[in-house]
């Protein structure tokens, strides 16, 4: 091994996410180079997630994240010193076996991530690559056919749920364009979300459009259909009609209660909610639905991937938490079509690779995710143009921690174009 790929540092430090919240950035430094992470964390999290560790007690109202900064310095930092940043696998392992527990509780997973991200980041680097070339170079290892391409965006319009402060039960209501480049892409939906505003402002106010964790707009609505009616108004008014197609994420966990679920004023059993998503489909451009029922539902998830027939993409996000082992799981089961890909939800490099190639084993559609708390890292981006994910949505066309992660898709377009 070279000197320069050896690690000579590696030091954390608490810093605030986009909502306020403190999170773990890492920097890292070998001989050569010099990387960083900062890692994002949901508030809509599902209970079979690796554990972000927070200090609870009096600073930040608990959510502090000094102990799993002091995991880092203390713990991981003087144990990976000289380590070769090129051997990602062993690194990884590395960190699981020194945390020891099955949901990263000991460490934390927001203190692994952090580090597995950022040596990523710099073996790239030492690797003089394009961080989404070399993540390829590493997936496509497990894979046959290597595809470098980009993403289809899923751009958020409308929050709802724990994401914003009205009464809307679907959490995110997204557009995906069927143009082709992302840059014309990136301006339609743009155009889209500022004719959405103007939209609301007409109808509702000027505080109806005041937005929620993801950039999203936020109106006083309770009502499912009357956000996709606004949305549908917006696209036509836009003069995009035809080139539009609606993802929602549910987020069913949040309204499920004692075997049921309680959705804009009635009681709804699985089935009755499958009639529902039928209604819904039958009714507007749906192309994929995200958690339509409550994580520990298999059986609900199975019934509605067999009724659907592939007609639409069904993503399992709690479902799943980006966990192989329930990936494996949901596909016996046919309990859905669709990963959405949290790599902080499995908390490795390593891990989040091996849920993306059980999902491609599995046929199914991949749908690389952002936090409702992020910052303004890109590494997502570079990761499913990697991994030549299906989707990636990065919340609002606006924000700037959203359009972050849009903006280095233009420069990844432009790169590929010229064939870098
Ligand atoms: C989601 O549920 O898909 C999401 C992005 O929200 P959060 O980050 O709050 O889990
Ligand atoms: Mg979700």
């Amino acid at each position: 091994m070279t000197k320069r790929h050896k690690i000579r540092l590696i030091k954390a430090r608490e810093i605030l996410d986009s909502r306020g919240n403190p999170t773990v950035k890492v920097y890292l430094k070998s001989d050569s180079v010099e990387s960083s992470f900062s890692v994002p964390s949901g508030v809509s999290e599902g209970e079979y997630e690796a554990l972000e560790i927070r200090d609870n007690g009096k600073r930040y109202f608990g959510k502090g994240v000094r102990r799993a900064v002091e995991n880092i310095n203390q713990i991981i930092a003087p144990r990976f010193k000289g380590e070769n940043v090129t051997k990602q696998e062993k690194i990884d392992r590395m960190l699981i076996e020194l945390d020891g527990t099955e949901q990263k509780s000991n460490l934390g997973a927001n203190a692994i991530l952090g580090v597995s991200i950022a040596v990523l980041k710099a073996a790239a680097q030492v690797r003089k690559l394009p961080l989404y070339n070399y993540i390829a170079k590493i997936f496509y290892k497990k894979q046959k056919n290597k595809i470098l391409k980009l993403p289809q965006p899923s751009f958020l319009l409308i929050e709802g749920a724990l994401h914003a402060g009205n009464k809307l039960q679907v959490q995110e209501f997204m557009i995906i364009p069927q143009i082709k480049s992302f840059q014309e892409k990136l301006r339609v939906a743009s155009e889209i979300y500022h004719t959405l505003k103007i939209v609301l402002n007409g109808k509702y106010g000027s505080a109806s459009t005041n937005v929620g964790y993801e950039g999203g707009f936020a109106p006083s609505l309770s009502r499912t259909e009357k956000a996709l009616d606004l949305i549908m108004t917006a696209i036509k008014k836009a003069g995009y009609l035809s080139k539009i197609k609606i993802a929602l994420d549910i987020a069913a966990s949040t309204f499920y209660q004692k075997n049921s679920y309680k959705f804009e004023d009635k009681i709804f059993t699985g089935s009755g909610l499958l009639k529902y998503y039928f209604h819904l489909y039958n009714n507007y451009p749906i192309i994929s639905l995200e958690d339509p029922f409550f994580e520990k539902d298999w059986e609900d998830f199975q019934l509605m991937t067999k009724s659907f027939k592939n007609k639409i993409t069904i993503f399992g996000d709690d479902l799943l938490a980006t966990n192989p082992k329930r990936i494996e799981k949901a596909g016996k089961l046919g309990a859905c079509n669709g990963l959405l890909l949290k790599p902080d939800q499995i908390g490795t490099f390593s891990e989040a690779i091996d849920a993306a190639s059980k999902a491609k084993e599995n046929k199914w559609k991949i749908m690389v995710s952002h936090r409702s708390g992020d910052t303004c890292d890109t590494f997502i981006s570079d990761f499913a143009v990697g991994i030549g994910a299906d989707f990636i949505k990065s919340g609002a066309p606006a924000r700037g921690e959203r359009v972050a992660k849009y903006n280095r898709l233009l420069e990844i377009e432009e790169e590929l174009s010229r064939g870098c």
